[in-house]
């Protein structure tokens, strides 16, 4: 019998197996930027809602898949402009527990390159606050009315927590005079400790980019805002010595969640490459500004790898999408 699943990975299959047969010599040129978040075998809620977690054994082998197929560069490699045919890049986001408990030992075993974009206040103790966020808005009884009220039913935009400034979300709390850390904390699930942290930074293979201080929205900051929370990360980690020089927008999605005009206020302070999180393959590796593709525990083969580095080429294309319309029936 055949369920959704598999038809999805039917699909998956062979879009990718096409793909890989007639587009692979594309990449020659390009930097393909892979984008994780959570490595465990126990995801949290939130890494399962948003598909953040790929369990430790999958994502060993897509790093396997990833180094036997790429040239993964390094941060340094990269500023320099030192791109070898087919480039990759592997980028974390974040700072989850489940980088520094599982990833970073399959990272060191394989020996492959790999930069981590971190916001470093959670990692001291603070709430981490896309995850205040998104519980709200996912499980907070009267969060999504008082934020409707508050923005104007007439300029809201979807997803809801696109809207939350800190104003909206402190006044919101102090009026509920309730204490959301453990809760979020509980939600959210583990993130790095400061001994994390330090521990991992002396790694051969690891490097600590920026995320900004707490992973803001950067559209809700003001450019003072933006500029302060840019800051305060990098003071923090540039008392790394793996730290480098670039810098990843949290959410990273173009238009909605930040602007063109906040990547040029980043380049401005220092950051060499900025990256988004839309998923696409870089065909000008030069460029400072770069796009990163994010894998999950669905591409489990090697094909379907391929079905997600040329994803957004296979739903643009219109056989296959007519096949998907029609599968979907
Ligand atoms: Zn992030």
């Amino acid at each position: 019998m055949f369920n959704k699943n598999m038809l999805k990975g039917g699909f998956a299959t062979v879009a990718g197996a096409c793909f890989k047969l007639f587009k692979k010599s594309k990449l020659n040129h390009a930097l393909t930027v892979f984008l994780y978040h959570d490595i465990t075998y126990t995801p949290s809620e939130f890494s399962k809602m948003y598909k953040l977690n790929v369990p430790p054994d999958v994502f060993d082998f897509q790093l396997k898949y990833i180094n036997n197929n790429f040239n993964v560069i390094t941060p340094d490699e990269l500023i320099r402009g030192d791109i070898p045919p087919r480039a990759a890049m592997v980028t974390f986001d974040d700072g989850m527990k489940g980088f520094f408990s599982d990833a970073a030992r399959i990272i060191e075993n394989n020996r492959v390159p790999t930069v981590i974009f971190l916001n470093t206040q959670p990692a001291g103790g603070e709430i981490f606050q896309s995850g205040l966020i998104t519980y709200l808005c996912e499980k907070e009884e009267g969060f999504k009315e008082y934020l409707r009220r508050a923005v104007g039913y007439e300029t809201i935009i979807a997803p809801l927590f696109l809207n939350c400034t800190r104003e909206i979300v402190n006044s919101y709390i102090s009026q509920t005079g309730k204490d959301f850390k453990d809760t979020v904390d509980r939600f959210v699930g583990p993130f790095a400790s400061e001994d994390d942290l330090m521990m991992t930074s002396e790694s051969k293979y690891i490097y600590y980019g920026n995320h900004l201080y707490n992973h803001d929205v950067a559209l809700t900051l003001s450019d003072d805002e933006l500029r302060e929370s840019y800051q305060k990360n990098e003071e923090k980690l540039q008392s790394f010595k793996n730290y480098t020089n670039l810098f990843a927008f949290p959410f990273g999605q173009p238009g909605t969640t930040f602007s063109e005009g906040q990547i040029d206020i980043i380049r401005s302070l220092g950051a060499q490459k900025v990256f988004s999180s839309y998923p696409v393959i870089n065909y000008t590796p030069s460029n400072a500004y770069l796009h990163r593709i994010a894998l999950t525990d669905f591409n489990d083969t090697g094909l379907k790898i391929w079905y997600q580095i040329f994803y957004n080429e296979i739903r643009n294309n219109p056989v296959f999408k007519s096949i998907k319309r029609a599968l979907s029936k």
